[in-house]
């Protein structure tokens, strides 16, 4: 008999049938309201890796028809000036979304800008009024790679009802909003993390595994029970010093979980894309909201 391999959760793939979606959605809804959807991303300083974030989203943007309104912004910006910025999109006709991409520099303080976003051009679900929606199951903008994560769960017809869920990480930006998307889906929840006693027996009980926090290979074919659905969430730059170069891997051992999960995400081409999907959504989303549109 061969090896078992888990099928793969190929998040790429449908990350690009989404924009396609997107892309015929705007294109006739755009007659009617004369204008595209329109996405405003604020960047500050320098960051290699936001500056590589931010491209490909405003590339994606652009591929769907949607208007990208990029403000890249030096490291010596203030937070007066950021306020001001977030005030005049606030009330600017044409943006239906404001992003501001994370980390900022030490000297800004990224919660008091955060909340001074109008919640309903809040693309990325992270204001107290969006995060309290959730918390409501009331309808809102969601966080976009939670989001992405149940998306994925359901086009594979992998919907979490009644299954046990166990999320590794507590964040506000991936770990809290994805174990109340998973609940709102009506699975038995665990969220793990750091201070976690015996994370292997917690996780061995996930028949859904997600794993969002920062460390290549925490979670390895031990902590997986046979079969389950495991969603890498890390994104993680190691160096393989012997070609001097350097690559992306998640959280998870990916060859040895795939010989005993049922399902695995790659790193990358799983819940990263998915994450910029579901942030083109929510801000068509947030255009027909502000339209009157259904
Ligand atoms: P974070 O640092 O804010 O949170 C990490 C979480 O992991 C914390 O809640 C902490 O309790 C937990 N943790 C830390 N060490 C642990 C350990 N040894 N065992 C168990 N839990 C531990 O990070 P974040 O913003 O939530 O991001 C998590 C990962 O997901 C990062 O690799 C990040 O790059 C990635 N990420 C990916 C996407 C995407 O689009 N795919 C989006 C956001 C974040």
């Amino acid at each position: 008999m061969p090896p078992h391999v888990a099928s793969i959760l190929d998040g790429k793939a449908l990350a690009l049938r989404s924009q396609a979606e997107l892309a015929n959605q705007i294109e006739q809804l755009q007659p009617q309201v004369g204008r595209p959807p329109g996405l405003a991303v604020l960047m500050v300083g320098d960051n290699p890796a936001s500056a590589a974030y931010v491209r490909n989203k405003e590339r994606a943007c652009e591929k769907v028809g949607m208007a990208s309104f990029g403000h890249h912004l030096p490291a010596e910006t203030t937070q007066a000036e950021l306020a001001q910025l977030i005030q005049s999109l606030n009330q600017d006709p044409r943006v239906d979304g404001i992003l501001v991409q994370l980390p900022l520099p030490d000297h800004l303080d990224a919660r008091s800008l955060l909340y001074a976003i109008n919640p309903d051009k809040d693309v990325d679900g992270l204001h107290p009024v969006n995060l309290g929606r959730l918390v409501r199951s009331e309808p809102g903008l969601r966080s976009c790679t939670p989001a992405g994560v149940i998306r994925l769960l359901q086009a594979y017809q992998l919907g979490p009802a009644g299954k046990q869920a166990v999320v590794i990480g507590r964040s506000i930006l991936v770990g809290k909003p994805l174990a109340l998307m998973l609940l709102e889906a009506d699975a038995t929840v665990t969220i793990a993390h750091s201070r976690s006693d015996d994370l292997a027996t917690i996780a061995r009980q996930a028949d859904i595994l997600v794993a969002a926090v920062g460390r290549p290979g925490l979670v390895t074919a031990e902590w997986v029970k046979p079969g389950a659905v495991v969603i890498d969430v890390g994104i993680n730059r190691v160096s393989d010093n012997a070609v001097d170069k350097s690559y992306l891997v998640g959280d998870v051992d990916f060859a040895a979980v795939q010989a005993i999960a049922g399902w695995i995400t790659p790193v990358p081409g799983g819940i990263g894309p998915m994450t910029v999907a579901m942030l083109l959504e929510n801000t068509v989303w947030s255009y027909k909201q502000r339209n009157g549109l259904k």
